[in-house]
């Protein structure tokens, strides 16, 4: 494992972005504005010129509220220029991807994306001319990857539903020999396990949604850059008019200070229960990045500071139907979508329809936890008699 580096990843979570936007109190008021008054024309046309961070111009410019959660965010990216706020994480992924690519451009996109990553590609940039190729998030020689026309390639690491690891340094040192534009959607790790700039990315996605509100309450997202690419990121999301509610990013700053504390408690005991899985007959394979027999697993001790909550394994035999009669009878999981909050949370996982080239090859169906702040034991107690239920309904059938 790294060790924690400086800045202190745990003091920049508490203090990052509060002065001087919340003096005297604690944390900043939420600033419900569209209209900002001016003192006088001068005044206004000065403003006008100005354009920087943290000038009150017209709401969509954003206020104190949203300023204090964007500089935190910074401010966890040694290295980085700025961070943009955008209304949930696909819309973070969206501005991200235009601030960079023009029609005629190719874009690398990892083969185990987030599935929604897949279908901007497809319904957005492929009619706008911009060709997406999908990569192995496990190519031996990433240098290999790279064509004349490649503009970008935009990383997930671990991948969505099954966990591979890339060599992210590695792919941002080939990709910087050629000049193509780095992005990593960082949601699982968040910058506290894999500080994203540090590693030679460009442009450092998150899903907000997830850790950073950590309650299950508000949708958030958020993109911070490296040098040289804040000001494009800048002049994309404001000609596309992203704006994030001061309520939602006021709720994003309240989760923000906690995420350090939840992120290692929910990380333990997702581990705790992951190796608990990897006993269990029943059970054919756990991908969690910090088992050995995890793909990635070298390059996640390597580079990652720690793992958050979120894994999936994959059922020995059975089919949708065992599944179902294990997730149904859980009583301390909720089924839904998202994660990431205090809670948690299952579903059903089923990879193979989201790949496009790679095969996944499993010994029978997916299932993804989410593990939140409850007592580890009775997730394991509830997880126990999910099994017993998944075994008698597979033996059945
Ligand atoms: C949830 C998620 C997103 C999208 O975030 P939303 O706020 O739901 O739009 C993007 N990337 C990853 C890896 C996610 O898990």
């Amino acid at each position: 494992m790294m060790t924690d580096g400086e800045p202190r990843a745990a003091t920049t979570l508490v203090e990052a972005g509060r002065a001087p936007w919340s003096t005297p109190a604690v944390n900043p008021p939420v600033w419900r504005a569209s209209t900002i008054l001016f003192e006088s024309c001068a005044v206004l046309e000065a403003e006008e010129r100005n354009n920087a961070d943290g000038r009150f111009y017209y709401g969509r410019r954003g206020t104190p509220t949203q300023w204090a959660l964007a500089e935190a965010l910074t401010a966890l990216e040694p290295g980085a220029e700025g961070t943009i706020l955008y209304p949930s994480g696909v819309a973070a992924i969206a501005g991200a991807l235009l601030s960079v690519l023009k029609p005629g451009d190719e874009l690398l996109v990892v083969d185990s994306c987030y599935a929604p990553t897949r279908a901007f590609a497809r319904n957005i940039l492929a009619p706008m001319g911009i060709a997406t190729r999908f990569y192995d998030p496990l190519i031996a020689d990433p240098s290999s990857l790279f064509a004349a026309d490649t503009r970008a390639i935009l990383m997930e690491s671990p991948g969505s539903l099954t966990f591979e690891v890339q060599d992210v340094p590695a792919i941002c040192a080939a990709a910087k020999a050629r000049g193509v534009v780095t992005l990593l959607d960082n949601t699982w790790a968040t910058p506290l396990l894999f500080p994203a700039i540090a590693a030679g990315i460009d442009l450092s996605i998150l899903a907000c949604t997830k850790y950073v509100v950590g309650h299950s309450d508000a949708m958030l997202g958020s993109v911070t850059a490296g040098p040289g690419h804040y000001a494009a990121l800048r002049r994309t999301a404001q000609a596309l008019g992203q704006h994030v509610g001061p309520d939602d990013a006021w709720l994003g700053l309240r989760g923000l200070r906690t995420m350090g504390a939840r992120l290692k408690m929910q990380g333990e005991a997702a581990l705790t229960i992951a190796r608990w899985l990897e006993d269990r007959p029943e059970v054919a394979r756990v991908l969690h990045p910090a088992l050995p027999s995890s793909p990635g697993h070298a390059v996640f001790e390597r580079d990652f500071k720690g793992a958050s909550g979120l894994f999936s394994f994959v059922l020995a035999g059975g089919d949708g139907s065992a599944r179902a009669a294990l997730i149904d009878g859980l009583v301390h999981f909720g089924i839904g979508f998202s994660w990431g909050g205090f809670e948690s949370l299952v579903v059903p996982a089923d990879p193979a329809s989201i790949r496009s080239v790679t095969q996944w090859q499993a010994a029978g169906p997916a299932v993804r936890l989410h593990i939140g702040l409850e007592d580890v034991d009775a997730l394991i107690a509830d997880l126990d008699g999910g099994l017993s239920r998944f075994r008698a309904a597979r033996d059945a059938g």
